[in-house]
C-alpha cells in the first residue's frame, strides 16, 4: 500500500511513473570509505536514491525490487577524482586543434567525457580548467538529470598571469589578439586577482583554481618557475574566502609551492618538486595534496615519441613525469594529507582509477588509497553528509568491482557496478 500510495503521489506531482521499487544490492564485501573492516556477505538496499539498510546476509528481494548481484566482488562509496578537465583530452592535435574547436565542440566532448567518468565509478569530480565556461554549463545539465555524468565541482577557467600556464593564448602568432585580461583568466596584479575571483562567482564557478607555476603541456619554456606573487595569492584566497571558495593551486617548482602554502591555498595539484621545506609547511597549515601521477606517468610515456608533443613541450614532459611518484611516496611518508587526484584529460578520460595502483605502488596501503578517493574529499568538499560513504541515510552512490581491491588493487579499474540518481547506470 506505502508503494503504491508513493507511486500514485509522484504521478500527482507529474514526476512520471518512477518505480517505487527498491534496489538490493547482494555483496560479497563492503568497504564503507570509513572504517578498516570490511564486512562480508552483506545487502546495501538503496529506495528512492538513498540507502535505507544496511544487513548481514542476502535479503530477498520483494515485488519489484531490483536485485545487484556482487556476491563475487566488494561495493564500495562512489569514488572521487580531485583533478579533472572533463571537457577536453589532450592528445598529439591538441595544440592545433586550440586553434580549431569552438564552444559546441568542447562542451559536446565534455559530454561524452563525464559518462565515460561516470561509468568508472567516479561519481564525484572537481573540475580544474575548462574554456567556454563549459563545465559549469555541463554540471548545470547533469544536476537537472539532462546528461547523464558525475557531480561536478567546477572551477571554471583557471586563473594564470601573462605567459603563464593558464594564459590560454601562449604560443599564438601576433596576429591574433593575445592579452587576455582577469575576465579570462589572466592576472598580473593584487586588483587582477581579486576581479578574476569575483569574476568566476559571476560566471558560477564553485571553486578556484589558479597556476602557481609552469606547467609541462603549455607552450612555454619552463614547466615549474613561479608565476605568482606571494601577494597575488593572498589577493585571490582572501577575495575566494568572501565567496566560500577553496583555491586549488597547481604547483610543479619548490618555491611556486612553498608560496602557494604560504598564500593559504587548500590544495597544491601536482606539487612535482616539492622539498622538505614545502612539505613542512603543507603539514603546519593543513594543506592537501593531489598529486595527479597518472599525469605525470601519462606525459612521460608519450614523450617517448619524439613526435608527439610539441618541441617545447617535450623536455618538460620528460623530466616532470617519473619525478611526480616520488614525490608523492616521500610526501605520504612525510604525513602530508593526500587527496585522490589524476588530472585526466591529460590521460585518457574513463582511465582515472589507474591512480589506485600508482599511489599503492607509492606506497600507500590499498584501504587508505580508497578512503583519499571517498570519505576524505567528501569531507573537503562539504558534502560528507550525503557521499564519501557507506551508511543508512547516504545517498545511493555506489560503485562495485569484482573481486577484493584490498588484494589486487587493479579491480578498481575494473568497476562491473555503477550507481548514482536512483539510477543502475552499469551493472554486472
Ligand atoms: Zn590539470
Amino acid at each position: 500500500m506505502r508503494r503504491l500510495g508513493g507511486l500514485a503521489l509522484a504521478l500527482l506531482l507529474g514526476a512520471g511513473a518512477a518505480s517505487q521499487a527498491a534496489t538490493l544490492i547482494h555483496a560479497g564485501r563492503v568497504i564503507d570509505g570509513v572504517s578498516d573492516t570490511v564486512k562480508t556477505n552483506q545487502t546495501v538496499v538503496v529506495d528512492a536514491g538513498k540507502i535505507v539498510a544496511i544487513e548481514p546476509g542476502f535479503r530477498a528481494p520483494a515485488a519489484g525490487d531490483r536485485v545487484i548481484d556482487l556476491k563475487q566482488g566488494t561495493l564500495l562509496p562512489g569514488l572521487f577524482d580531485m583533478h579533472v578537465h572533463l571537457t577536453g583530452e589532450y592528445s598529439k592535435n591538441s595544440e592545433i586543434e586550440d586553434y580549431k574547436l569552438n564552444e559546441g565542440d568542447v562542451a559536446i566532448d565534455g559530454v561524452v567525457y563525464a559518462q565515460r567518468t561516470l561509468l568508472a565509478g567516479f561519481t564525484t569530480v572537481r573540475d580544474l580548467g575548462d574554456e567556454y565556461r563549459a563545465s559549469i554549463a555541463l554540471r548545470n545539465a547533469i544536476n537537472a538529470g539532462k546528461v547523464p555524468g558525475p557531480r561536478i565541482v567546477a572551477a571554471g577557467k583557471a586563473i594564470g598571469t601573462t605567459g603563464g600556464h593558464a594564459d590560454p593564448t601562449n604560443g599564438w602568432a601576433r596576429k591574433f589578439p593575445a592579452n587576455p585580461g582577469p575576465e579570462d583568466g589572466v592576472v598580473n596584479s593584487v586588483e587582477d586577482a581579486r576581479k578574476a575571483v569575483r569574476q568566476r562567482y559571476k560566471d558560477g564557478s564553485d571553486t578556484i583554481k589558479i597556476t602557481a607555476t609552469g606547467g609541462v603541456l603549455s607552450i612555454a619554456k619552463n614547466g615549474a618557475n613561479p608565476q605568482f606573487t606571494e601577494e597575488e595569492i593572498r589577493a585571490v584566497v582572501s577575495t575566494a574566502r568572501d565567496y566560500g571558495f577553496k583555491v586549488a593551486a597547481h604547483a610543479h617548482g619548490a618555491e611556486g609551492i612553498k608560496r602557494a602554502v604560504r598564500g593559504g591555498v587548500d590544495t597544491i595539484e601536482h606539487g612535482t618538486f616539492m622539498d622538505d621545506e614545502g612539505m613542512k609547511l603543507m603539514k603546519e597549515r593543513g594543506t592537501f595534496y593531489v598529486p595527479t601521477i597518472s599525469a605525470g606517468n601519462w606525459v612521460y610515456t608519450q614523450a617517448q615519441d619524439p613526435n608527439f608533443f610539441p618541441p617545447v613541450v617535450r623536455p618538460k614532459a620528460l623530466q616532470v613525469g617519473p619525478q611526480i611518484q616520488a614525490t608523492f611516496a616521500k610526501a605520504y611518508k612525510a604525513g602530508v594529507k593526500i587527496l585522490f587526484g589524476t588530472d585526466t584529460g591529460v590521460s585518457k578520460h574513463g582511465e582515472n582509477a589507474h591512480e589506485f595502483k600508482l599511489m599503492v605502488d607509492g606506497g600507500m596501503p590499498a584501504m587508505e588509497a580508497i578512503r583519499v578517493a571517498t570519505s576524505v574529499p567528501a569531507k573537503f568538499l562539504d558534502l560528507d553528509d550525503k557521499v564519501g560513504s557507506i551508511a543508512v541515510g547516504k545517498l545511493g552512490e555506489l560503485v562495485g568491482v569484482p573481486g577484493n581491491p584490498l588484494e589486487d588493487i587493479t579491480a578498481m579499474e575494473r568497476v562491473s557496478f555503477v550507481m548514482k540518481d536512483n539510477t543502475v547506470y552499469k551493472a554486472p
